[in-house]
């Protein structure tokens, strides 16, 4: 793959691209089957994705006719990276296999060995038989929902299709590797006035936060709307923040340390909590929620905006889930996506149901929400919130720093890349829109390291 990747860095063009022969292996980041039960035991804060994680090479699929080769030059490390390094709450090769039992192109993916990640941005160097709208050197992101469309609901809502997964996580040949398998309907173009590491990191929290606060699946945000944003300063946060900035609306951003609150005043946030200074105790015990410390948080947040969030952007899960039901005001709306703190949820429903509230669900975005969040990236409008870079070797490494909460925003994980920095063909709009707010995340995360060396 280091031959595509010297003739990338040389513009090759691409029909020099597509004439390069696939190499019959690739160097992944990946999980083994015969350790899906090496953490057995353990606690789940003491399982550590690095004790996992794999880096070596592994066999090149064949290509379906609906799908790409990639060249991949940059991923990321998503949370599913950390589920699957950790075999919580499940192993991945479950998925795998029932993706292997739907037919002769799903059978490529029931593996031994199982390649992670859900986000990247490369050069196409080949394209299926059925693909028409790309090309070889084509230079592009990856959007994670991989989905055919020969189920009905695809075609209203493509995250409604029976089988809609999520690539890197129900499927094999994710992104964190030198060459992804990808269907052609997960392309996107890459922004460019950001190098390879600033556009791998965006697709799947922004598009999913996106469709949270945005699109017309969720809970649809208005202009002047304050909407309370759990992790405001993480994967999913960083962009929601941004989003409500964009749309008129008013963030309410918690998070749990100063450095993170001055990160946030930074991206304009005006209004933060530091969920650790507050000592929030939402939970009494591990079976008794407190309803006291839910009205402290909506005192806390009144005396900020001066009225009840008309939305709760929800993903910690167990830990918050009863407090943001609380605070949301009569007629607001709980979008959730995730539940990185325990899926058992428990909330006083007389809180929801005599306040007309709404608890709203969302999982990642279909392909036009994916591509609508794409195109405010590359109108500037949005900011990548690549915090730190690293080498796909230190892909364990980097997966334990968001396993253990260490990180802001996201992390940028090279492939191809021959370095961070690299990709960018647009350096006049990439002034225009300004270095400073394109690299805020990445310069606050140095500053952070510097003063704590
Ligand atoms: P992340 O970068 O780790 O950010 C999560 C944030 O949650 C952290 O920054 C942390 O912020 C906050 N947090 C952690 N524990 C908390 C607690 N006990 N109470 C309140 N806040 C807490 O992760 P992410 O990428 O945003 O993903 C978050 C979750 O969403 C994960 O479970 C992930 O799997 C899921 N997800 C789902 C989808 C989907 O399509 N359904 C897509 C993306 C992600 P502070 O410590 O600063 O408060």
């Amino acid at each position: 793959m280091r031959q595509f990747a010297d003739a990338i860095d040389a513009g090759a063009s691409g029909s020099d691209l597509g004439a390069m022969p696939i190499p019959e292996s690739f160097r992944a980041a990946h999980v083994l089957r015969n350790e899906q039960t090496m953490f057995e035991g353990r606690a789940s804060a003491d399982k550590d994705p690095r004790e996992a994680m794999h880096i070596g090479e592994v066999a090149t699929p064949e290509l379906a006719p609906d799908e790409v080769y990639l060249a991949v030059m940059a991923s990321s490390i998503n949370f599913n990276t950390v589920w699957s390094s950790i075999f919580e709450p499940l192993p991945t090769f479950g998925f795998l296999d029932r993706l292997g039992r739907e037919s002769r192109w799903g059978a490529r993916h029931a593996l031994d060995y199982h390649v992670l990640g859900s986000d990247a941005a490369g050069v196409v160097l080949q394209v299926g038989s059925a693909v028409r709208n790309w090309r070889p050197g084509d230079r592009v992101v990856v959007h994670c929902n991989y989905v055919d469309d020969q189920d009905p609901a695809a075609h209203e809502d493509s995250m409604m299709a029976s089988n809609q997964r999520i690539w890197g996580f129900e499927s094999n040949f994710g992104g964190l590797a030198d060459l992804s398998v990808v269907k052609a309907n997960q392309l996107m173009p890459k922004p460019t006035h950001l190098s390879w590491e600033e556009s791998a990191v965006n697709a799947l929290c922004a598009s999913t936060s996106y469709r949270m606060l945005v699109g017309e699946h969720a809970a649809r945000m208005k202009q002047g709307d304050s909407v309370l944003v759990w992790g405001a300063s993480g994967g999913l946060g960083g962009y929601a923040c941004q989003l409500v900035l964009n749309g008129g609306g008013v963030p309410i951003g918690v998070v749990s340390s100063p450095d993170k609150v001055e990160l946030l005043h930074q991206l304009g946030v005006d209004h933060v909590i530091d969920r650790s200074a507050e000592g929030y105790r939402f939970w009494a015990d591990e079976h008794t929620q407190d309803e006291r410390e839910w009205r402290r948080l909506g005192k806390t947040v009144r005396g900020l905006i001066g009225e009840d969030p008309d939305i709760v952007f929800e993903h910690p899960g167990r830990s918050t889930m009863g407090a943001s039901v609380f605070v949301a005001k009569r007629g607001g709306k709980i979008v959730t996506c995730a539940a990185t703190t325990g899926y058992m949820i428990e909330y006083d429903n007389r809180h929801l149901w005599m306040r007309l509230k709404q608890i709203v669900a969302s999982h990642f975005a279909n392909y036009a929400e994916a591509w609508a969040m794409n195109r405010l990236i590359g109108q500037g409008r949005i900011q990548p919130t690549l915090s730190k870079t690293y080498t796909l070797d230190e892909t364990g490494l980097a997966a334990w720093q968001v396993h253990g909460n260490l990180h802001e925003g996201k992390l940028g994980v090279l492939c191809l890349a021959s370095g961070p920095g690299q990709g960018i063909t647009d350096p006049d709009k990439r002034e225009q829109i300004g270095e400073d707010k394109i690299t805020l995340f990445a310069r606050h995360a140095a500053s952070l390291e510097a003063a704590n060396a």
